[in-house]
């Protein structure tokens, strides 16, 4: 309290506390943003459930995609800033409650993403190999909660894979799939996950899309790199690339429409070359169920016609698409945090300008970025601004004296360790990544990711005796 008895504002001596929940692209940006300012005193735990940090951009950019994977040097930065304090491995709702958590800090800021993928809510979607892209990036990217047993089981003897969705997590997921054992030998992923990669032989991939090439959500350069791949044959029917006049019209004026019908244009003559994967990209084509009874063996698609406006309806025509693997890759939503007020049409926090609203009104102390504020859309570097946006709301708040700095209640980390939970700070993170790359070492690569908690932790034990 100062003098008059008003809780004091932030100080050098007394700087605002800002707990970031989840330490992935949104939390660093928003960690960078509170740290790169010098109006308001700031000091920042950012917390992570996981014992690693960089949320989507270590279990989400897909593997062989080195450069863009590359931003967490960048991002470290902001990890090594003096005034941020990395603290993973706890999870806020079990480790802590959120209550308990507003008690030790003056605010926070909810990052935690959008974990859950969404369904088809299609007869046949939880036989055994279907999959949702959340299930098989979370394994081949070595996520330490991927089901080994479930994607391993899944992959093997695939043959015919049907990918639903054209966005770019659906072109991920049917690249690495494409890629050869050569392409892929000089990733991070797991050992084992390239093992099971190379063993498996796909013959055909089919990503589907329920509207048109022009109503695709994929970027052309994802889409281009699909024509660079060694073992892969990219096939589309040109039937599906015939527009009418109004529609070629309004494709022409979208330049990453434009851009990607060129792209698929370029592969109408393409013919199934002997040796190689077909990598076929159709479209409307809406799933209507999956059939088999022990496991999946294909995809009843209906025929689908787009309107002006870009709305798919059924044909009542209707095919089966052979498949022994069958991958839904039609989104992501958010999970509810305990106590925590989650819009479940969208899947995101209600919010004003990152501001957490509670029952229509904005929550003191209480912040959201990320894909847990907007949805999940946007490349890494959308969180940037998006997370400046929340900041700015927060320190805003700050200067206008509607965010004090509240009594003295004790080390976060001290509190955590006190009620059993076995938090991992930046030194042992270094440990684990040092342990990576050793282990990447012993195969000629830059990085092996360690998959396992527990080979995470023991990563973390073999250099330091604190957890
Ligand atoms: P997305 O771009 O929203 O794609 C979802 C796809 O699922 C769309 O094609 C959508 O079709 C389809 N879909 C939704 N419900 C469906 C249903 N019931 N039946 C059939 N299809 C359905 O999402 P995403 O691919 O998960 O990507 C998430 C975000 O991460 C995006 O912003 C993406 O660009 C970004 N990302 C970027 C990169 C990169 O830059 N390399 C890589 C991965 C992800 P409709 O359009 O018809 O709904």
């Amino acid at each position: 309290m100062s003098d008059d008895g008003a809780p004091p504002s932030p100080s050098g001596d007394h700087p605002l506390r800002v707990a970031v929940v989840g330490a992935g692209p949104a939390g660093i940006y928003a960690a960078e943003a509170l740290t790169r300012q010098d109006t308001v005193p700031v000091v920042v735990d950012l917390i992570d459930r996981l014992p690693t940090p960089f949320g989507l951009v270590r279990h989400g950019i897909a593997p062989d995609h080195p450069k863009m994977r590359a931003i967490r040097d960048t991002l470290h930065r902001t990890l090594d800033h003096p005034n941020v304090r990395f603290v993973g491995n706890v999870e806020v709702g079990a480790d802590i409650a959120l209550q308990d958590l507003r008690r030790h800090v003056d605010a926070v800021i909810y990052t935690y993403g959008a974990a859950l993928d969404r369904h088809l809510g299609i007869d046949g979607e939880d036989l055994p190999g279907s999959l949702a892209a959340t299930e098989l990036v979370a394994w081949y990217t070595g996520h330490p909660d991927a089901d080994r047993a479930r994607v391993e089981a899944a992959l093997a003897a695939v043959r015919s894979v049907v990918v639903v969705g054209v966005g770019n997590v659906a072109l991920d997921v049917a690249r690495v799939l494409a890629r050869t054992a050569e392409e892929l030998e000089q990733t991070d992923m797991p050992q084992h996950v390239l093992d099971v990669l190379a063993a498996t032989t796909v013959e055909e991939i089919t990503v589907l899309g329920r509207r048109g090439p022009a109503q695709a959500t994929f970027t052309t350069q994802e889409l281009r790199e699909l024509g660079e791949l060694d073992g892969a044959t990219v096939l589309v029917d040109p039937a599906d690339l015939e527009l009418d006049p109004g529609a070629e019209e309004r494709a022409a004026a979208d330049r990453t429409v434009a851009r990607n019908l060129a792209a698929l244009r370029g592969w109408a003559d393409h013919t199934p070359q002997p040796g190689m994967t077909n990598l076929r990209l159709r479209f409307f084509g809406r799933p209507v169920r999956l059939l088999g009874e022990d496991r999946v063996t294909g995809v009843e698609v209906e025929r689908t016609a787009v309107d002006g406006d870009g709305r798919a309806t059924g044909t009542g025509d209707v095919e089966v698409l052979p498949a022994d693997l069958v991958v839904r890759s039609v989104g992501y939503r958010g999970i509810p945090l305990p106590g925590l007020p989650v819009d479940e049409r969208t899947g995101t926090v209600p919010h004003d300008d990152g501001r957490v609203l509670r029952d229509g009104r904005a929550s003191p102390g209480e912040y959201v970025a990320g894909w847990i504020k907007r949805g999940p859309s946007g490349v890494i570097g959308t969180n940037k601004h998006d997370a400046r946006e929340t900041v700015g709301s927060l320190l805003g708040d700050a200067a206008d004296g509607r965010l004090t700095v509240g009594g003295p209640v004790g080390d976060l980390v001290e509190e955590l360790v006190a009620r059993g939970a076995q938090p991992v700070l930046i030194d042992d993170w270094r440990a684990i990544d040092a342990a990576e790359i050793a282990l990447g070492a012993t195969y000629g690569r830059p990085r092996t990711t360690l998959h396992e908690r527990e080979s995470l932790l023991a990563a973390v034990r073999a250099a330091t005796a604190r957890i």
